[in-house]
């Protein structure tokens, strides 16, 4: 009842109905029964747990952080055409829609930061912001295609866009494979599915949602922006740096979240480590708090 409350709340602020969306609501209430099954002492080996770290990292550190987010919705850096599709591919592998889908809700979060047109923002409730928005239709109009128009002329970005839920099929199968080989039965074929697929799944879910919730919650801010962004330590750690995000609200663009000496983005040292291999260029530097 409280969660209805908080939707009314938000059918309030921006005059939107929302509506339970059954679909996308079952796959994820399969996802996180899977989780807990993965928790059954005969499913946990060693290499399931490398797997899904592995997979984790490739799909929500590469794959959304630096490809959806620093990349494709911020422009934060410019590198080869192939290596941005390869980043696309890995973020598909998130499960947390196609880029065009997923660039143009995070460009309407900046446009509206905890504004009534905000997507996921907690005044209309934490839970809301977490994962209540993504599991009811609160269509945003066509405002994610109107502003993703620069994604939209990249054909190959327009295909990954449309069958972006595809690849994980492809994953499921090849981890299940050698999960079989590795652990010698088909049990251990299982245990590499849930902990590369379901596991590493639902834990990015939660992980990109504390960006929206907590990060908009709880936390210190080195910038006085006119939304409700904080700097979060273990958002940040669970996300591959972006809970440093209130530093991300006060500049868009830095390709570095962390700013501070002790606020480690692994993102960012990603993308200098690429610099220096010569697959990252026009890497936009940011304003150290108090340098402007
Ligand atoms: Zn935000
Ligand atoms: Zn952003």
């Amino acid at each position: 009842m409280a969660a209805n409350t908080k939707l009314l709340r938000r059918e309030l602020r921006d005059g939107r109905t929302v509506h339970f969306q059954w679909y996308y609501s079952t796959v994820f209430a399969i996802l996180h029964v899977l989780t807990l099954v993965a928790f059954v002492p005969m499913f946990i080996h060693v290499s399931s747990i490398v797997v899904f770290f592995i997979m984790a990292w490739i799909a929500g550190g590469l794959g959304v952080t630096l490809g959806y987010h620093r990349l494709l919705t911020h422009r934060s850096f410019v590198t080869y055409k192939p290596i941005e599709y390869i980043l696309t591919v890995f973020a598909c592998l998130s499960w947390q829609g196609g880029p065009i889908q997923w660039v143009g809700t995070h460009r309407l979060h900046h446009r509206e930061s905890d504004e009534p047109g905000d997507p996921h923002s907690p005044r209309d409730g934490f839970s809301w912001s977490h994962m209540l928005w993504i599991i009811h239709s609160s269509r945003i109009g066509d405002d994610p295609a109107k502003l993703t128009k620069d994604i939209q002329r990249d054909p190959v970005l327009c295909f990954l866009d449309r069958y972006w839920y595809v690849p994980q099929f492809f994953l499921a199968a090849i981890l299940f494979a050698l999960g079989w080989l590795w652990l010698g039965n088909p049990m251990g074929g299982v245990s590499w599915f849930l902990w590369g697929v379901c596991v590493r799944v639902v834990v990015m879910y939660h992980a990109t949602w504390f960006v929206n919730s907590a990060a908009h919650t709880w936390g210190y801010r080195n910038f006085e922006t006119a939304d409700d962004s904080r700097n979060n330590w273990w958002v940040a750690l669970m996300s591959f740096g972006e809970g440093w995000h209130n530093n991300h609200h006060a500049q868009q663009r830095s390709a570095a979240h962390g700013m501070r000496w002790y606020e480690i983005d692994i993102t960012y040292v990603t993308i200098l480590l690429m610099r220096a291999c010569g697959l990252a260029w026009k890497v936009v530097k940011p304003q150290r708090p108090g340098s402007s």
